[in-house]
């Protein structure tokens, strides 16, 4: 059994080339896997590693002056999602590739679980952003959210215009662990939304997902940027599924990697499509595989944020 921890802090960062080296030698000694990025404006992480060596990880973080008071999101997994450690410093640590656009101290309202889902629960006139990107929000959101139209989070900046619509409404945004709802409620602010009415889900889906993941309103699998590729949420027999097969549209949420490496688009894919297409994503990516076509071929969607 291995504990994961997803986590992040927006803290000023004075000197992050050190608190890079000092991370490396933590996590190395630790055995930890995962990826931690820190920044002049905070650290964010998602990491992996025995329960022993999670709880001394934290334990260092907690009683350090920058550090403390994070909101912790700590999971159990039967087998460590992180191939290998990577701490890097990072300009930004959420690519954003919009801090030049943003005022970071006029962001959106965190709004706490229990008030959300409250809020849900009475049926609130509200617009539920999703923050994440379109193959996330495919496979698992929030009843009712919107569609959001990039692939990427970088892509957002130039897509603002689309959410010009709910400009008058009260919006609640939300995301896996709450970052990327930082830098975006700040951008939605950049953009004309009322900050009294532009709130962020605190935790994001990780967090309601701890207290109401079997009777919330959360459909589906959250998405996870690691060997898992989805988490369950509703752990019930009254799970649903909301994500449907790229290839025959069936129910599915088993996100997988095309088999043909040049391919390796990121796509759902039912059991009986896998085993028809021999892994591939489509017959034109299975031809390849099995050597019925040539090599060159044009390809796009990869994973990343
Ligand atoms: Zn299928
Ligand atoms: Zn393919």
């Amino acid at each position: 059994m291995y504990h994961t921890l997803l986590y992040y802090k927006i803290v000023n960062i004075k000197n992050p080339a050190k608190e890079v080296e000092m991370h490396k030698e933590i996590c190395v000694a630790l055995g930890i896997k995962g990826r931690i990025l820190i920044g002049d404006y905070g650290i964010n992480g998602n990491i992996g590693g025995t329960k022993e060596s999670i709880e001394l990880y934290r334990a260092y973080m907690d009683q350090h002056r920058l550090y403390k008071d994070i909101d912790w999101k700590e999971h159990i997994a039967d087998f460590l999602p992180f191939p290998k450690l990577r701490v890097r410093y990072r300009d930004e640590i959420i690519t954003t590739e919009i801090k030049d656009h943003i005022d970071w101290t006029k962001r959106g309202k965190h709004v706490d679980r229990d008030t959300f889902h409250q809020w849900l629960l009475r049926g609130e006139d509200m617009v539920l952003i999703d923050m994440r990107n379109d193959y996330e929000w495919a496979v698992g959101r929030f009843k009712n959210s919107i569609n959001p139209p990039v692939s990427y989070f970088r892509d957002l900046k130039d897509n603002m215009g689309f959410y010009d619509q709910f400009k008058d409404k009260k919006v609640v945004m939300y995301c896996t662990g709450g970052i990327r709802c930082e830098p975006a409620s700040a951008l939605f602010v950049a953009h004309g939304f009322d900050p009294k009415r532009t709130y962020q889900l605190e935790g994001g889906i990780v967090k309601y997902a701890e207290k109401y993941g079997n009777e919330g309103f959360f459909e589906g699998k959250c998405f996870t940027f690691d060997d898992r590729m989805v988490l369950p949420i509703n752990t019930t027999d009254s799970a649903v599924v909301v994500g449907k097969c790229a290839v025959c549209d069936t129910l599915c949420d088993t996100y997988r990697n095309c088999v043909y490496k040049e391919c390796n688009a990121l796509f759902i894919g039912c059991d009986t499509c896998h085993t028809r297409l021999h892994g591939a994503c489509s017959t034109a990516c299975e031809a390849i595989v099995l050597g019925n076509a040539d090599m060159k071929r044009p390809f796009a969607h990869q994973m990343s944020v």
